[in-house]
């Protein structure tokens, strides 16, 4: 299957096979691709054929660079089956969400080609007369993306479709688990480019394969003006300073740890439909997971009645088949979870769930029930994000002491409420409500739409992609004085003669 795949993703055979990094799917273990890794000198080279593609990119209209990502959605549109299919393949996630990540890719490619033509400025009163002002905003340079397992394809498009009508260069850093559908990514966007024609250069967009060394090595380039990286907080922690240290500029997209606040008023039905999507899909290995349930006493048993109920209806298989969760990543994924589920047993916590499935069938691969943990007060096993299917369930007395607990986490990524309590939705959105990047009223955590911004505050690093006025963080600001007088007037009426 992968091979049909590849082919018809347009990826020729000598970019996957024969090389130094094995690829394996978590669906059953099997090798799928053995890429080749970049070395540390071919990525220099990389970083200057980038510059130069930067600096040809940048003089081509925005529109027209906008006129490249259309064609590039295009191809996305042609190729969403083929390309779902092996983001399904690479990273376990169920094929209806591997087809949701390339949808999320077409409609940020639809977004970014109208915002071509909308790369405003201001213009901005002079106290001098005969003077204007205005704000213009020019391309940055190249881009560093460096991606996690999880999401493979979408929040490289979210940074992918803005950068390229903002006038820049790209250098994609996939995780070393994922890098065939950034292989798979990067050969459509050149179908696109070979459409568009000569003004698109070459290495518009060039793939690094390596880990954190190579990642590394991008992050120091004072050349790369912006890197945007997606994945856990130890990382980010690792990433910032380098980038702070030469004055870069960075986007973080961090680890998150996400509570949903469940009132006495909420429409329990609706709450559990999205407790489910949003705590077991993609085997809870979103970075929006729904980690935290933060639940009124007085309706905490029958909503964990109902919550074990709906779990034990869960279809858990290969992800290609009709089945709601998949695979986790790989087996270091399957040992932070047990690890933190003994911690939960250990600590006397009723634990449902967690024990790994389908073992016979797939003895090389991580299949896992979601668990439920019931826990009396949030402690620091909560406060951690592990990346599985593991929802804690803690109560709340009154709806101040339950915002308190939401937003006593270290990550501050997404919270939702469900009330039908008009004064609890507000507070919950309100300043004094949840600190987190997103907060949702009467939907799950998970699942965002592109048009809003997206990111989170404190360890989730503070970036943020996608919608709403995020396309500034790929161009830099220039403020321009000009004066058609024949005087020359100071500002602040410094005399100076
Ligand atoms: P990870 O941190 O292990 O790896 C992410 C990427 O960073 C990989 O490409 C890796 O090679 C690279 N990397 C690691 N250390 C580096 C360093 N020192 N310098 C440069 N690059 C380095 O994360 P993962 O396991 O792939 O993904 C899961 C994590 O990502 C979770 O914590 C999840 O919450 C987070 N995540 C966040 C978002 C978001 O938008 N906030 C989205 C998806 C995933």
């Amino acid at each position: 299957m992968i091979d049909d795949l590849m082919q018809r993703l347009g990826v020729p055979d000598n970019l996957y096979q024969g090389g130094n990094l094995t690829v394996t799917t978590p669906v059953d273990g099997r090798m799928i691709g053995e890429p080749t890794l970049h070395t540390a000198e071919q990525l220099r080279a990389q970083i200057d054929r980038s510059q130069q593609a930067f600096e040809q990119w940048r003089q081509v209209p925005a529109p027209r660079r906008g006129e490249l990502v259309r064609l590039f959605g295009d191809e996305l549109r042609q190729h969403k089956e083929d390309l779902g299919r092996l983001v399904t393949l690479e990273c376990g996630k169920i094929y209806q969400e591997g087809l949701g990540e390339v949808q999320e890719m077409i409609d940020i490619c639809d977004l970014a080609v109208g915002q071509s033509r909308q790369l405003f400025g201001l213009t901005i009163a002079s106290e001098r007369p005969g003077h204007h002002m205005r704000e213009s905003w020019h391309p940055l340079g190249p881009v560093g993306l460096i991606t996690a397992f999880n999401f493979p394809v979408a929040p490289w498009a979210w940074n992918a479709a803005l950068a390229l009508v903002c006038g820049n260069s790209l250098l994609w850093k996939p995780s070393p688990k994922t890098p065939l559908t950034a292989l798979a990514c990067q050969a459509l966007l050149e179908k696109a480019m070979a459409r568009f024609g000569s003004d698109a250069p070459t290495h518009l967009s060039q793939v690094v394969l390596g880990d954190t060394e190579l990642g590394e090595i991008l992050v120091d380039d004072r050349r790369v003006a912006l890197i945007s990286a997606t994945g856990s907080t130890r990382m980010g922690r690792a990433v910032a300073p380098r980038v702070a240290s030469r004055f870069g500029r960075c986007i973080l997209e961090l680890g998150g740890n996400n509570a949903m606040i469940m009132t006495p008023s909420a429409d329990l039905d609706m709450a559990v439909r999205a407790i489910l999507f949003s705590a077991v899909g993609t085997a809870g290995q979103r970075c929006t997971t729904l980690r935290r349930l933060i639940v009124h006493r007085s309706i905490q048993q029958e909503v964990t009645e109902r919550l074990r109920t709906a779990y034990a209806g869960i279809r858990i298989g290969d992800p290609l088949a009709d089945n709601l969760v998949g695979p986790l990543i790989d087996l270091q994924a399957f040992e932070q979870m047990q690890e933190a589920l003994v911690t939960a047993r250990s600590k006397g916590y009723t634990v449902t769930g967690g024990e790994r499935v389908l073992a016979a069938e797939y003895p090389d691969a991580y299949y896992v029930e979601p668990a439920i943990v019931e826990v009396p007060a949030q402690d620091d096993l909560v406060r951690a994000e592990t990346f599985a299917p593991i929802l804690y369930v803690m109560p709340y007395e009154s709806f101040d002491s339950a915002i308190a607990m939401q937003n006593d986490v270290p990550q501050g990524l997404s919270s939702c409420v469900f009330t039908t309590d008009v004064r609890e939705a507000e507070q919950f959105v309100s300043a004094t409500g949840s600190d987190c990047g997103i907060a949702n009223i009467n939907i799950g955590p998970s699942g965002a739409e592109i048009g809003g911004a997206f990111g989170g505050e404190k360890d989730t690093g503070g970036g943020r992609e996608s919608g709403s006025d995020v396309w500034k963080s790929y161009m830099r600001r220039q403020t321009n004085t000009v004066n058609y007088s024949r005087e020359l007037p100071l500002a602040q009426g410094i005399q100076f003669d």
